[in-house]
């Protein structure tokens, strides 16, 4: 036939997600490439074996490992037994005082789970993979890796091939990307290739036309004593994948024992991707450019479709979106359709400060966005300048305040230990956290760790760092002449010039206890009114404005009517030029005389030429 080529050398494929996946939400790339191997006639399965490995570490015990204040990365130390024998016997009591030190340190699990029964449980489930799973039916067995899946993966790896040469082995995802894969490639013998970009076409090729890998884009590979990437720019268009089919979740997730399963029906959502990559791209902490080149994001009618699809397919409501911010452009018509299917969803999605509006958080909490993760890292201008996050402040503050006048529950962090951090940092901090920390949602902390691919691994001479050093857990997981072959994914350093330290954990416990000291106190209040910290009432031509911020001094400012619709035009962040423009009839004197005083009070924050009013709308949040 012309123009169609028939490839006779196929393999069929075995593709899996390992521990540490969470347990709420399928591993996209699963469906994401089974999909579009399938529509191309190739023999694939899936296999989510992070849910098994929930059922036998325990559900409770597994989301410790994984989840806040722990994490995916460090939850896969026990697997370091597997691929590195010999390092395990010679470093057990480090890895044990790791343990203890650092995972179990408050003593929660220590009773049921001991430093022993992660060992026994990580033999369990390791035992369980290797003799389910009827290997000798695929040819070509992939390992999706994010960050923590990397050692639980290698440990399957090694063992199959060690049973069944004749196998190949692909690795693909975050954690394998650009020369971190050629390194992982030179480190690994019995990993036979790597996909650094997007992996649906490099995969189907190598399950379809094996014997010309050498010819697929993307694809890492071995040539003698050599190693080979295929660099491409050859990107896959996500408006032309085809809706996601989660079968295979399900199927998995029925066989994984009834807690898991209760705890997705109860928590779990669907993943449906938005976009790859992200627009702004210049965050100096941030790798996405060494994984995604080019910002992609899928048309906001297919998004829609897909959501509509995939809930009455499985009969859920909750979903989160796949993309590092909502789509650039359209995102208000995606709010309206989803707003008006009418169905009761539950939405989360990643997105940063800066581009909505006021309305626009309305529009979210409306379309069913209860929770979203917003990329604030700091609240000091200087700091943010040099993290090159492109907002200011006051727009980090003005989200904040939307999401708290919506009931978005909100989750952020706040960076530290950035190699180039001044006393300066923790000071605006400081100033800016005690005008809102008693009604506004406080941060996770997110120290620091310097990532492959980011800018300050690419230059970390520019950002005050002498040198990159191993992580203190990648020292205990990782042989030494491992590590040296350079396939560490996150780096410690050290400091050219040493700094001060600030404390920052204690700046933030301080706001949890004020915070949630407010709220219970709210809670306990016996009028509505009582029941809040910072907010407005509007009398159309006045406003009347309660601070409770500190409960000695209570004060109650009332505007006049001018000053009322200064006030409510700065609701969102407005520059000065915008106001004067707004109020046009006015001396420019006068309203630079009512906004120093709305400055002065605190029920305003103002910088550079922004401004923002702080206190929360009383009709949206009563
Ligand atoms: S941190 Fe977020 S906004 Fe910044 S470059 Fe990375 S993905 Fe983009």
């Amino acid at each position: 036939m012309w123009g169609v080529k028939i490839y006779t050398n196929k393999k069929s494929v075995l593709l899996i997600s390992m521990p540490f996946a969470g347990t709420a939400i399928p591993a996209i790339q699963l469906p994401l490439l089974s999909c579009y191997l399938k529509k191309r006639n190739c023999n694939i399965k899936t296999s989510h074996l992070y849910l098994k490995a929930a059922e036998i570490y325990g559900l409770n015990n597994y989301n410790f490992l994984i989840y806040n204040p722990n994490e995916s990365y460090t939850a896969q130390m026990v697997f370091s037994k597997y691929v590195f024998p010999e390092h395990w016997k010679n470093n057990k009591k480090k890895f044990e005082n790791y343990f203890n030190k650092h995972i179990a340190k408050d003593g929660i699990l220590s009773s049921s789970f001991s430093f022993d029964e992660y060992i026994k449980k990580t033999g369990v489930f390791y035992n369980w993979v290797i003799k389910n799973i009827d290997w000798k039916s695929y040819g070509l067995i992939g390992f999706t890796l994010n960050y923590g899946q990397f050692l639980p993966s290698l440990a399957i790896a090694k063992k199959i091939k060690e049973l069944y040469p004749e196998k190949k082995i692909v690795l693909g995802g975050s954690r394998t990307i650009c020369e971190l894969g050629i390194n992982t490639l030179k480190a690994f013998d019995y990993i036979d290739f790597i996909v650094s970009g997007d992996g649906e076409e490099a995969l189907y090729r190598l399950a379809s036309d094996f014997n010309n890998y050498r010819s697929i884009p993307n694809l890492i590979y071995r040539d003698g004593r050599h190693v080979v990437w295929n660099r491409s720019n050859v990107l896959i268009d996500l408006n032309k994948i085809q809706i996601l089919d989660f079968n295979e979740f399900y199927t998995d997730l029925e066989k994984a024992g009834s807690d898991v399963k209760e705890y997705f029906i109860l928590f779990g959502r669907l993943p449906v991707e938005i976009s790859r990559g992200c627009w702004w791209n210049k965050c100096t902490f941030c790798s996405q450019k060494a994984i995604y080149k080019k910002y992609r994001e899928k048309r906001v009618e297919k998004i829609v479709k897909e959501i509509k699809y995939l809930s009455d397919k499985y009969n859920i409501l909750s979903f989160q979106l796949i993309g590092n911010t909502l789509p650039k452009k359209d995102y208000r018509i995606l709010l309206n359709k989803l707003r008006e299917i009418g169905k009761d969803f539950s939405f989360f999605v990643e997105t940063r400060a800066g581009v909505l509006k006021c309305e626009d958080y309305t529009n979210l909490k409306d379309a069913g966005f209860n929770e979203i993760q917003i990329g604030v890292e700091t609240f000091s201008p200087n700091y943010l300048k040099k993290i090159n996050k492109g907002v200011f402040v006051i727009d980090n503050i003005a989200a904040l305040k939307f999401c708290k006048e919506n009931k978005i529950k909100v989750n952020y962090n706040i960076i530290t230990n950035y190699p180039n951090e001044e006393q300066i940092d923790f000071k605006e901090t400081m100033e800016n956290i005690d005008i809102i920390s008693k009604y506004l949602y406080p941060p996770h902390i997110s120290c620091l760790a310097v990532e492959f691919g980011s800018d300050i691994f690419n230059n970390f001479q520019n950002y005050n760092i002498e040198f990159l050093d191993y992580t203190d857990i990648d020292k205990i997981m990782f042989p030494k002449e491992f590590l040296d072959k350079n396939i560490s994914y996150i780096f410690n350093f050290k400091r050219k010039e040493k700094m001060r330290e600030n404390d920052w954990e204690d700046l933030i416990d301080k706001w949890n206890r004020e915070y949630y000291k407010s709220e219970i106190n709210g809670i306990k209040r016996d009028t509505e009114l009582d029941r809040f910290v910072f907010y407005y009432l509007d009398g159309k031509n006045y406003l009347k404005i309660y601070d409770k911020r500190n409960p000695e001094n209570i004060k109650i400012y009332v505007l006049d009517e001018l000053e009322r619709r200064i006030f409510l035009f700065c609701k969102n962040v407005e520059k000065f030029y915008d106001i004067k423009l707004k109020f046009r009839d006015f001396d420019e004197k006068k309203l630079k005389i009512i906004l120093n005083n709305f400055e002065r009070k605190n029920i305003m924050l103002r910088e550079e030429d922004r401004y923002l009013s702080l206190p929360l709308c009383y009709e949206k949040i009563k």
